[in-house]
């Protein structure tokens, strides 16, 4: 009998992609979502539940439903400018929602748990390549409320016996290359969507934020990996908790590429991979941002024998541009 996995969020980016991944891996995704910012359309590859992560009485109900044998946390709120803002929505809406499912997965014995943390996580490192050993001093609520969940999950695995994979993305990028499921936000505030809305005439420009940064061309530095690839991941993390019986704690595993790219140089491939022009204007940096965010960790692949096969910038670009030309979710 198929195996159920309860994946939070499964309607949004990260969440479709990886319920696509699971399914093909042989899993029944379970999406959990209250469709703030997801869609129901992109809950494509098994049964929707839709409520909210605060809700503890259907997360209860919802666990004894389907039994899951593992939980995936994708749900939250992920907007750096709006952290800085509003950090108590970030408080309340990771840490609080992440609380209540860790306390429902473990009321209910599914004790596997894997995690979507990120490398927003880390803060300013002046450059230097990060890896799971790095200190995390995050510079907005939205990195804290992220470390503040992988410091919950370690103390209920000593608790409790959860056992937990924690992966820090890096910047996450393309789409399903069949185009059954992609980026969608509204309102967009990723890099690479945004270049393809100026592209195709949805905007008038990308505004890049910030050109005096102390990089080879003033901009940001980012360490892009397609989305598959990282869903990939999250199969092989899952399936390395389940082989080891006698887990425990939070295993934390950083999903880069390693090689960094500015936002100059993700807009020249972009030209390339579209043959188009992208009109671009050259903005105040934006609050919150890092100057460069580069993996330099090898352990996913060490551990998980995970490989980013995906994740060069044609490719991702090309992947997001097949997508973007579908229209995406909400369509007539
Ligand atoms: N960026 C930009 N213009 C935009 C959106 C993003 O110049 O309209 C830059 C941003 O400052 C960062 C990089 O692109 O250096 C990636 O930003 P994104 O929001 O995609 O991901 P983040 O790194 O914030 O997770």
């Amino acid at each position: 009998m198929p195996q159920n996995v309860l994946v939070t969020g499964g309607a949004g980016y990260i969440g479709s992609h990886a319920c696509k991944a699971l399914a093909a891996a042989g899993y029944v995704p379970v999406t959990y979502d209250n469709l703030s910012t997801g869609w129901r359309e992109a809950v494509k590859y098994g049964p929707l539940e839709e409520g909210d992560l605060m809700d503890r009485a259907h997360l209860d109900a919802v666990f004894a439903r389907h039994q899951p044998v593992a939980v995936m946390h994708f749900a939250a709120l992920s907007q750096v400018g709006e952290a800085m803002r509003e950090p108590g929505k970030y408080w309340r809406g990771n840490v609080g929602a992440s609380l209540s499912l860790i306390e429902a997965a473990v009321a209910a014995g599914c004790l596997d748990f894997v995690f979507s943390s990120t490398c927003a996580t880390y803060g300013d490192h002046d450059g230097v390549v990060l890896d799971e050993q790095t200190p995390q001093t995050p510079l907005n609520a939205y990195g804290a409320s992220k470390r503040a969940i992988e410091d919950m999950l370690k103390d209920f695995g000593a608790s409790d016996g959860l056992r937990s994979v924690v992966f820090r993305y890096f910047n996450v990028a393309g789409a399903d290359p069949e185009a059954e499921v992609g980026e969608f936000h509204d309102p967009e505030t990723h890099l690479i969507p945004l270049i393809l809305d100026a592209v195709d005439g949805k905007r008038p420009a990308l505004t890049i934020h910030g050109t005096d940064y102390p990089t080879p061309d003033g901009t940001c530095i980012r360490d892009y990996v397609h989305v598959m690839d990282l869903v990939e991941a999250h199969v092989l993390g899952l399936e390395w908790l389940r082989g080891r019986e006698s887990a425990r704690g939070a295993e934390v595993f950083c999903l880069g590429t390693g090689s960094g790219f500015s936002v100059r140089e993700v807009i020249d491939q972009a030209k390339l991979a579209t043959n188009r022009p992208v009109p671009v204007t050259e903005g105040p940096r934006r609050e919150g941002d890092a100057v460069q965010l580069v993996s330099g960790s090898k352990r996913a692949g060490e551990v998980l024998g995970w490989q980013a096969k995906r994740s060069t910038l044609p490719q991702m670009i090309g992947d997001a541009w097949r997508w973007h030309q579908t229209g995406g979710y909400g369509r007539a």
